[in-house]
């Protein structure tokens, strides 16, 4: 029996997107060249493969030029930089995603950090990530603010409510914990080594679940009338001998105690999309020094 309002990702991402177009549109009666976003993939991994092919037809449909540079697993670390270095100095380039995962001998950390802080739309590079702690302006992860604009639109102003936080990822759960503290939350980051963690759940009005684990939490985890985002996206096994889609909560039992939950697919995996856009827009024009209609 569902009685929690089922939030709609799928819903609110397009109507994003579709705000989006309409800004680049008009952005552009002045402007030849549209915002450009470039996207580098390494390897075939089949799934990223599919992210890369969903941010550029996204992309080309609001209104970016978008360019994917695919290269082969065995590129050197070097020539990686090298390219990012490229891309950082193009004039016609705002927003560089490098698709992760990257082939174990390549380090991430130096990949990110080679990108240009005012390009790097992913939100992960360090100085990216300290303005966020500091409350600079800059740009934020893409999943994390998906799940906190879905939030908003939900709840409205989040101010003084309990959140919980499963997972410390620096991809998701760090950077969620600080947007929601800076949306006044109280905020507890539980991981794996959280003593009791049903019981730090039940303490939460939001509870963020971004482990990893199918149906990991559990409904009698949940405060009656919490919201709830589901972060997670695991594959497994369906009845039919094909594979699903399912999220970290279990998703039936708990939209019986949750006030709002997302779904798993269609909850927060195509916000993070969006979100990409959104921050490459709001690269350009903070790179030609316009007023971003998005601030
Ligand atoms: P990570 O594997 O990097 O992090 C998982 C976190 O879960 C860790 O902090 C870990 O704790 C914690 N954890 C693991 N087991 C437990 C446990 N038993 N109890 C409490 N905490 C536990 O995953 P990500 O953050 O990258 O991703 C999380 C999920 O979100 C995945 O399903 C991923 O596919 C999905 N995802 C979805 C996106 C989207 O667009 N919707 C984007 C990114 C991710 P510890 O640190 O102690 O090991």
């Amino acid at each position: 029996m569902t009685t929690a309002k089922i939030i709609d990702g799928k819903a609110v991402a397009a109507q994003i997107r579709d705000e989006i177009a309409q800004q680049i549109a008009a952005l552009r009666r002045d402007r030849p060249v549209p915002p450009g976003l470039a996207v580098i993939l390494v390897g075939d991994d089949p799934a990223s493969q599919v992210y890369v092919r969903s941010k550029e037809r996204q992309a080309q449909e609001a209104g970016f030029k978008s360019v994917a540079y695919r290269r082969p697993a065995d590129i050197s670390e070097e020539q990686l930089i090298t390219l990012i270095e490229g891309l950082n100095e193009d004039p016609g380039i705002d927003g560089i995603l490098v698709q992760l995962p990257l082939p174990p001998h390549i380090d991430e950390a130096v990949v990110i950090n080679a990108i240009s802080p005012d390009k790097d739309v992913d939100g992960f590079h360090p100085i990216n990530v300290g303005r966020l702690m500091t409350g600079e302006p800059s740009l934020l992860p893409c999943t994390p603010l998906g799940c906190l604009t879905l939030l908003k639109r939900t709840l409205g102003d989040l101010s003084g409510l309990d959140a919980v936080v499963v997972g410390r990822s620096n991809i998701v759960g760090k950077p969620m914990a600080a947007l929601l503290l800076r949306e006044n939350c109280t905020v507890t980051v539980a991981h794996s080594r959280t003593r009791d963690l049903p019981a730090v759940c039940r303490r939460a009005d939001i509870l963020v679940a971004a482990v990893g684990k199918p149906g990991f939490v559990q409904a009698d985890w949940i405060k009656p009338g919490a919201t709830v985002i589901d972060v997670g996206i695991n594959r497994v096994p369906g009845a039919d001998g094909k594979s699903r889609l399912v999220g970290d909560v279990d998703f039936g039992p708990a939209s019986a105690v949750a006030g709002a939950i997302t779904p798993v697919p269609g909850g927060v995996g195509p916000m993070t999309i969006a979100m990409l856009l959104r921050n490459t827009l709001s690269a350009y024009c903070r790179n030609n020094r316009l007023a971003c209609p998005l601030a």
